[in-house]
Parts: C-alpha cells; structure tokens; sequence
C-alpha cells in the first residue's frame, strides 16, 4: 500500500480502529487533542502531530472520528485544519456521526483544493470497532471509495457505498431512527409484560424465537430486564444523532413522529442527568411516566373492559 495514512480522534471509537489499521501494517500519522489519546498509538509506533494540518502535510488519506458536526468543520476547515495542509489528490474519510447536509459542504470546500472526502459514519459500537467488525455506510465518489476500501476491510465486515457525498450520514440516520423506535418498542413490551404480572425475561426468550426478533431486544430487552444502564451507547450520543436526524428531516419539510418521541425520553434522560447511561435507559422514563399506574394487575373486575370480563 503507497498511500501514507493520517488518523484524527482517538477516543473510545478512533483508537481501536486506528490500532486495527496498525495491526495490518499501516504506518500511522495521528493527532488528538489529549497527548494520552495518542499514547497507545505513539508506542506501536504512530508518528504524532500537533495539528491537522501537520497530519495532512505528511499524509495521503486521513481518517476523523471525532464527536459532533462542529468538530468535524474544526478539524477540517478550522485554523490548523486539515484543509492548510491537505495536498490535491489526498482523500479525507470523516467517520464522525455527524449532519449530511454539512458534510456536503465539507466535501464541496475541500473539493475546491482538488481533495476529495468520504463520509464512513459507522454501526456497531466499540466491541465493533475493537474487533474490526463495524458495519460502514460510504458516500462519496467510487473512485475514492476503491481507494480506501482495503483500508475500511481492516476496520470493519460490512462495508456499503450508499451513493454520493453525504448519502452514507443520512444512512446512519436511518440507523439510529430504527435503533431508537426498536428500543421504545421493546421498553413499551417488557413493561407491560412486568405491569402484567408475567416475566419480561420469559417474554424476551420467546419473542427472540418469532417475528419481533431483533438485536434490540436481544441486548437492550436484557439490559433492561437486569435495570443495567451501563454504556454500551450513551445517551447523550443517541440523542445528538437524534437531533441531526430531526434537522434534517426540517429541512426536508419530513414528519418523523417516532424519532420526535424517542428525542423526547433521550432529552429528559439528559436533564435528569444520565446522559452517560446507555439509551436503553429509556426504559426507566417509561416507568416513570407510569409509576402510579404501572407494576401490578389491575385492582377489581371494575377495571377491566365490559367487552373482556
Ligand atoms: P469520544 O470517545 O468522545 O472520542 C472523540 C474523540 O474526538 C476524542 O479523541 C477527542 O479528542 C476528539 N475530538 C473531539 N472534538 C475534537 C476537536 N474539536 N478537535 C480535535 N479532536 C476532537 O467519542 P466516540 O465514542 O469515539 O465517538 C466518535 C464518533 O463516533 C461520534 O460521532 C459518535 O457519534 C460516533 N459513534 C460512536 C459509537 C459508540 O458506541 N461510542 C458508535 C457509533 C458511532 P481528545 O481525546 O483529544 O479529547
């Protein structure tokens, strides 16, 4: 492989991946804001730098995975920004959940300097990303795909070009719709299961077995039956891909009621102070919202629908 490769952002995601890439032989040059996030990377041997720029001078194609859409543009098009350093001909992959409609313009300034960008938003957390078996979603040109996918193989199993710039963010969107209505969904049933009188956990097991399967309720049906919130996915990331997917849908003129509700169990999780649970922690709202009706069968007969008793 000829093309030198620079990484930016090591936190929980960029550094394995980045180290996956090591792994397979790729000479790294990395920066991160924080000298320890380098640190298991300078050690195997990464060249690090103080700036994006300093990364894009010495370097072909360069990897950011880093937190929000306000970082990205500062990496990219800030002072010391990749983009004072980036050659033409060089390819910038953004793996950062971030909005499409400002990866677009992201992609179209670099392009004015004859570098081209790929947005390589990910699924499948940091198990994922340590194991090398993120799934990513690509938009971008084909050209530049082809260039980086041996390199996206060493991170990742199932690899997607969805179509041009910005088609693989408004991929995860719709990631993270369905990964947010799965989990009201599964919260709803295991409460009315357990408000029921009948075993959420017997319920899970033989749900698992029909048509309602799903990773879901396999891994957050179970965090929620043990009241586990760990991190996993936390809430405050859940609900900022949240809020990219409703401003996106703005300004399509797009109603999205499901991701409307979901934003609003992540917002009060957020203002409650647990935004570094896991967002199955949704559960725990729900309950809330039910405390004095929920948790036991219903008192007499006088509460149950004429039509059924
Ligand atoms: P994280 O642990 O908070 O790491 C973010 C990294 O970005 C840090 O290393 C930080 O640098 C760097 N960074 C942030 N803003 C920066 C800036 N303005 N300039 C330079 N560096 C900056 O977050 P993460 O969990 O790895 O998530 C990264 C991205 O992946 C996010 O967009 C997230 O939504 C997405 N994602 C996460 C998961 C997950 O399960 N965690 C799953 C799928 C997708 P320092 O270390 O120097 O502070």
């Amino acid at each position: 492989m000829t093309d030198r490769v620079g990484f930016i952002g090591l936190g929980i995601m960029g550094r394995p991946m980045a180290l996956n890439l090591q792994r397979a032989g790729v000479d790294l040059v990395v920066h991160a804001r924080r000298v320890e996030s380098m640190r298991p990377l300078s050690e195997a041997g990464a060249v690090t730098c103080a700036s994006p720029a300093e990364v894009a001078r010495q370097t072909d194609v360069i990897f950011t995975m880093v937190s929000d859409t306000p970082d990205v543009e500062a990496v990219i098009l800030g002072a010391n920004g990749l983009v004072e350093g980036a050659r033409a001909g060089a390819v910038v992959v953004d793996m950062s959940t971030i909005s499409p409609l400002a990866s677009r313009v992201i992609a179209k300034r670099l392009a004015g300097q004859g570098v081209e960008m790929l947005d390589a938003p990910v699924s499948g957390g940091e198990v994922g990303a340590i194991n090398g078996t993120l799934s990513i979603m690509v938009g971008g040109s084909v050209s530049a795909f082809a260039r980086v996918l041996p390199m996206l193989e060493m991170m990742g199993t199932n690899i997607v070009r969805i179509g041009e710039n910005g088609a693989g963010q408004v991929c995860k969107c719709c990631n993270q719709i369905l990964v947010g209505a799965t989990i009201a969904g599964v919260a709803e049933a295991l409460l009315l299961a357990k408000s029921s009188g009948v075993d959420p956990a017997k319920v899970r097991e033989a749900l698992l077995g029909g048509f309602a399967r799903s990773r879901v309720l396999e891994i957050h049906g179970q965090r929620m039956i043990d009241e586990d919130f760990r991190p996993g996915f936390k809430v405050r990331l859940h609900q900022k891909d949240l809020r990219i997917v409703t401003e996106n849908s703005q300004a399509l003129g797009l109603a999205l009621p499901s991701t409307a509700l979901v934003s609003q169990y992540l917002n009060t999780l957020v203002e409650q102070g647990l935004g570094d649970l896991d967002s199955a922690a949704i559960y725990q709202v729900l309950r809330e919202m039910n405390a004095s009706g929920g948790g036991h069968p219903p008192a007499s007969d006088s509460q149950i629908p004429v039509s059924i008793r």
